[in-house]
């Protein structure tokens, strides 16, 4: 088997005195998607921030692509790199929020644009070609021009995506892309995401929305109290769970 394109072993948080991760293990190969479930407060978005190093962990290591996040491998020792190149290693890691997070004063078009100039060091145009054809891609061709106020929910997120994905991410995340939507748009974004998944991207997705689980993803990880309770093809953790605490959320949630 090849090596993982994300690898996190025995991934370890705490935030004052109280353990929120204890010892998390994933690996997610190129072009799979994970769904992360869990309930709240399980630490799934910590993870998701300890993996592209939002969060620093206190054990453990992250890998992306064979290098370790935050670190810099030299003479078989770990040493910290500066935050300069943390930022590069995010680079290749896009993070989708529950909140769009996008810049209100920029049109949609501005909001993909300025990480491939000011980061990448694109020029204009040619980060305008392709945050057109990004939007193609999220059906938001017609909407270049507008502020985030003038889209609907469903929409921002779609931008939020496309803008993630103007960065080239090898792996991106979604920490419950869908949770702050009204009902009716979350079909949108999840075709959005299904579509990504079919063309090879590699996704960490925390929902919960079952269908998209079921469906879309390779393997289904549940979350409890900081550790990964069971792991396994989707058919498996939610049609025939082995423990009962995955069973007792499946119930809630289902
Ligand atoms: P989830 O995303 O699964 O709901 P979180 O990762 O957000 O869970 O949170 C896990 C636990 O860590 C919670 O108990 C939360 O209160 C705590 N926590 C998260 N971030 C912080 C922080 N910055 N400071 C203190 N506690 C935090
Ligand atoms: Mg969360």
């Amino acid at each position: 088997m090849t090596e993982p394109l994300l690898r996190a072993v025995g991934v370890r948080k705490h935030f004052a005195g109280t353990e929120v991760l204890r010892g998390i293990d994933l690996s997610v190969h190129k072009g799979q998607v994970v769904c992360l479930l869990g309930p709240s407060g399980a630490g799934k978005s910590t993870f998701l921030r300890c993996v592209n190093h939002l969060e620093t962990i206190d054990g453990g290591q992250v890998w992306v692509d064979g290098e370790p996040i935050g670190f810099r491998l030299r003479g078989g020792k770990l040493h910290e790199l500066r935050e300069r190149e943390v930022a590069r290693q995010r680079r290749d890691i896009g993070m989708v929020f529950q909140r769009f997070n996008l810049f209100a004063h920029h049109t949609v078009l501005g909001n993909i644009i300025e990480g491939p100039v000011r980061v990448l060091g694109l020029s204009a145009s040619e980060a305008k070609r392709t945050a057109l054809d990004l939007l193609d891609r999220v059906g938001l061709a017609h909407r270049a021009d507008a502020y985030p106020a003038q889209l609907s929910g469903g929409q921002q997120q779609r931008v939020a995506i496309a803008r993630a994905l103007a960065m080239k991410p090898k792996l991106m995340l979604f920490d419950e892309p869908t949770s702050a939507l009204d009902p009716e748009l979350v079909g949108e974004v999840l075709e959005v995401m299904t579509s990504l998944a079919a063309e090879g991207m590699t996704m960490v997705v925390v929902t919960h929305e079952m269908g998209f689980a079921r469906e879309v993803a390779d393997e289904v990880v549940f979350m409890a109290d900081g550790a990964v309770v069971e792991t396994g093809p989707p058919a498996r953790v939610l049609g025939a769970p082995e423990h009962e605490r995955t069973r007792q959320f499946l119930a809630r949630i289902l």
